[in-house]
Order: C-alpha cells, then sequence, then structure tokens
C-alpha cells in the first residue's frame, strides 16, 4: 500500500508558492496580503493561527494577525472585517473558528467579502463552487484533490464516496471530485448501510469526525482511502495522541493507498489556505 503523504505534498506545493510570490512582488510591489482574526483564548485556535503565521512568513506572504479579546462585540467584529475588506494590501481574509458562543459564527463569515474569501466558505463562494465559477476551493477538499493530484491517482471516471456532509468539508469534497469527473456518493448519519457504498467504492474520502469509525471490512481490494478526520485520543490532552476516522493500520495490503493520520490530509489545509491567498492577489489585480 502506498502511503500518500501530505507533509511530502505540501512541501512540494509550497516551494512553487515562493516563486509565485516573488514574481507578484516584482509586478505589482506588493506581497500577497492574509488577514487573520482571532477572538478569545482558545489555545488550539492559538496554535493554529501561529501555524498559519508561519506558513505565511515561509512563502513570502504578508500577515496581519488581529488577536481581540473574549468580549469582542458583534458590532467590533464586523467594524474590523469591512476594515479588512476595503484594506487594499489584504487579498484574504479568514476569521478562525470556533469563535466564542456569544457571536454567530456563519453571519460573520458571511461579512467577509467573496474576492477576499480565503478560506472559500461564503455562501457566494460556495454557490460559485456548485457553478463552477470558483475564485478559490475550500482549503480541506482542495487539500485532499492536491494529493490525489500529486500521487497521479487518477480519479475520472472512479466511484467516489464521500463519508460525510459538513458544509466545510464534506460537500465541498463531493463537489471537487465531481468536477474531476468522479462518480460520487454523500454518506451521512443517517445512511442506512454506510459499508454497502464504502465496499465498493474506488475513492474513499472519510470526514465523519468518529475516531477510527472505519476499518478492514469497509473497504474493497484496491481502493484509495482519504482520512480527513483529526481527533486527539487519551481524554483530549494537549499531548494526546492523533488519530482519524480510518484504523490505518488495517489497510495493509488491502487499499492501494491511502492517508495517515497524521500527515496525511492534515498539513495541506493550511498550505491550500496560502495558495488561496496567493490566488485572490492574483485576481484582484486582474479585475483593475
Ligand atoms: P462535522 O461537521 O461533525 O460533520 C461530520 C459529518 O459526518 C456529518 O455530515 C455527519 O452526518 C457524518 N457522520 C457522523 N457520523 C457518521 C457515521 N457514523 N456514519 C456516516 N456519517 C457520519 O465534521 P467536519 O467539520 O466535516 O469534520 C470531519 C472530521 O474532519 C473531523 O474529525 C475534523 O476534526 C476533521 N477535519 C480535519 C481537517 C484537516 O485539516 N485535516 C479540516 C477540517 C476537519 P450528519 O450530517 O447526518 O450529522
Amino acid at each position: 500500500m502506498q502511503k500518500l503523504d501530505g507533509r511530502e505534498v505540501s512541501k512540494a506545493l509550497r516551494e512553487s508558492m515562493k516563486s509565485e510570490t516573488i514574481r507578484f512582488h516584482s509586478h505589482h510591489g506588493k506581497f500577497p496580503g492574509l488577514a487573520v482574526v482571532i477572538v478569545g483564548d482558545d489555545p488550539a485556535s492559538h496554535v493554529y493561527v501561529s501555524n498559519k503565521e508561519k506558513g505565511c512568513a515561509e512563502i513570502g506572504i504578508k500577515s496581519f494577525k488581529y488577536a481581540l479579546p473574549e468580549k469582542t462585540t458583534y458590532e467590533e467584529l464586523a467594524t474590523l472585517i469591512q476594515k479588512l475588506n476595503r484594506d487594499p494590501e489584504v487579498h484574504g481574509i479568514l476569521v478562525q473558528l470556533p469563535l466564542p458562543k456569544h457571536l454567530p459564527s456563519e453571519k460573520i463569515t458571511e461579512l467577509i467579502d467573496a474576492n477576499k474569501d480565503a478560506d472559500g466558505l461564503t455562501t457566494t463562494s460556495m454557490g460559485l463552487l456548485w457553478t463552477g465559477q470558483q475564485r478559490v476551493k475550500p482549503c480541506t477538499p482542495h487539500g485532499v484533490m492536491k494529493i490525489l493530484e500529486h500521487y497521479n491517482i487518477s480519479v475520472t471516471g472512479k466511484e467516489a464516496v464521500v463519508v460525510g456532509r459538513s458544509q466545510i468539508v464534506g460537500k465541498p469534497m463531493a463537489q471537487l471530485l465531481l468536477d474531476a469527473q468522479a462518480t460520487v456518493t454523500i454518506c451521512h448519519s443517517k445512511t442506512r448501510d454506510l459499508k454497502e457504498h464504502t465496499k465498493r467504492a474506488d475513492i474513499v474520502v472519510v470526514a465523519a469526525g468518529r475516531p477510527r469509525l472505519l476499518g478492514k471490512e469497509d473497504f474493497k481490494k484496491g481502493a484509495v482511502v482519504i482520512d480527513v478526520g483529526m481527533h486527539r485520543l487519551e481524554n483530549g490532552t494537549p499531548n494526546g495522541k492523533l488519530c482519524g476516522d480510518v484504523r490505518f493500520e488495517e489497510l495493509d495490503g488491502l487499499a492501494s493507498a491511502a492517508t495517515p493520520v497524521p500527515g496525511g490530509v492534515g498539513p495541506m489545509t493550511i498550505t491550500m489556505l496560502l495558495q488561496n491567498t496567493i490566488r485572490l492577489a492574483e485576481l484582484s489585480v486582474q479585475k483593475k
């Protein structure tokens, strides 16, 4: 079984992005800019934001970090997003989720100008995706497609099953596979017989958010298995071991290729955010 190494794919993509940011700077006198807004003290969210800043620094994206206190009001956050929407140095905006409970995440995400939606998750961006007019693709599903592309795994005509129908992973994942000419089935918690679907699929993308849900009895021989799930075991302690939605160790001798957790889809998400920022920067100058 081939191990699909997201770290390797991510490294290769970041190398080519470095020359894209340099080229952008030489043509336009500035680097692509990404604003990241974080509200509150959630430690995991602060780690994600710091990794995004490091990624920006590595490839030549100017990052703008706005760390706001837990008690920030909707009006204060809306004012900041509107200011960033107007800022010519900022090409991509991301509001780190989850937000504190008093702030309505969906309403706030919708305030981001669709031309600066680095995550590709606003209603406008999703509508553009479903009609084949997307500016950028949602980061995690886009990362999955890049892994398949990197390892020359053809999608055309394949039976693909996506387990999960969330707005950020399952639904856009299905659309990207469809765009790549797969025949796609979406499964969810009410699917009557999950195994019946996964077992006949050539490509299975698992994003159920259920630790170690699927194993050897759920896939056919030669399947490609992509595990999006990410869970920290040992009572959620920060040092707990990471695992996915798939029992990876059971796939040897069965799957033709699979992503491990950690080191599979995870490293791709931030890399695709960086790529989306460069793309939005390029689109912003094309419009003028
Ligand atoms: P989510 O919003 O909780 O959605 C989970 C989806 O899986 C739902 O559609 C749910 O069905 C379905 N589901 C749950 N249990 C199922 C079961 N037993 N059989 C079939 N379907 C089932 O989760 P998410 O945000 O999409 O994330 C999924 C996983 O990916 C999580 O572990 C998350 O941590 C991980 N993730 C990783 C990355 C990364 O960078 N690697 C990024 C995002 C998410 P219903 O709709 O019927 O409830």
